[in-house]
């Protein structure tokens, strides 16, 4: 652990410096493996990191794995949008107990959900798309934003093969969208694959719904099984067009390797 961590989490965020923008944009660490970029992210900004984890993707769990047994002192936080699956909780206590890690849970306000669903009701999401993004809006990127403003930057499991809105982003980016954090995305040129081969082989927990069909699994309400042979993001906001399937917590990034 590094010394002192705990008293370097509280301050206002440093202003990205000039070289790193530079080796940002320059695609340098475009080249680099899962396991340098998490090392230099975490030599870098730890305890001013933290990993994004939805404890419902095999890919943020390869992470959380990663990034412990690289600094065990690494951060995790989940957003715990209210709306979750019993087995995701019951994986956060799991990996609480085979890590002795701490997650940091970080919830919706209170007020602003009540207000939405005395306005629109508790299952708005089905009603149009516009109240599907108010409900994550308010669930999850809302949260989100508040948490990584104090941070430095932050970790995601993203990779480009999840589907169109994820084709193009970079191993580091600087996210504009959240007042310009820097974004690490180690496995972007992973395959659903090679997760789930990492994940076995390290034996680390996954969310007991993968075996029930759920490739991913997101809140209760919005996340179904799917068949074999459907695309693996087919289980999320079924009832919507391939192109709008994003919550919101990916937008406006300046990507390091590709897509400037
Ligand atoms: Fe709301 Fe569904 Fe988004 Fe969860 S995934 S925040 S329940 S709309």
């Amino acid at each position: 652990m590094h010394a002192g961590a705990d008293d370097d989490r509280s301050h206002s965020r440093k202003p990205i410096s000039s070289d790193l923008l530079e080796e940002v944009r320059s695609g340098a660490l475009e080249s680099k493996d899962s396991i340098e970029i998490l090392t230099w992210a975490i030599e870098k900004f730890h305890p001013r990191l933290a990993l994004s984890c939805s404890f419902g993707d095999p890919e943020g769990m390869a992470l959380l794995d990663m990034m412990h047994g690289i600094e065990s002192s690494s951060r995790v936080f989940v957003l715990d949008t209210g709306r979750m699956h019993q087995e995701t909780y019951d994986l956060i206590d799991r990996v609480r107990d085979r890590y002795g890690k701490q997650m940091e849970v970080v919830l919706p306000d209170g007020d602003a959900v009540q207000s939405m669903v005395r306005e629109h009701g508790m299952n708005l999401f089905y009603g149009s798309l516009e109240k599907r993004k108010l409900c994550c809006h308010l669930r999850k990127v809302e949260p989100s934003a508040r948490f990584l403003a104090d941070l430095d930057a932050y970790v995601t499991g993203l990779r480009r093969g999840q589907g169109p809105t994820r084709s193009d982003i970079g191993k580091v980016e600087i996210d504009r969208g959240n007042g310009g954090i820097v974004k690490v995305n180690p496995l972007v040129d992973w395959s659903y694959d090679d997760v789930w081969q990492y994940v076995r082989r390290h034996d680390v927990p996954v969310n007991r719904l993968h075996k029930a069909g759920y490739p991913s699994v997101g809140c209760a309400p919005c996340t179904r099984a799917i068949q074999a042979g459907e695309d693996p993001r087919a289980g999320r906001w079924w009832w919507e067009n391939p192109e709008t399937k994003e919550c919101g917590l990916h937008a406006d990034e300046e990507t390091g390797g590709s897509g400037i």
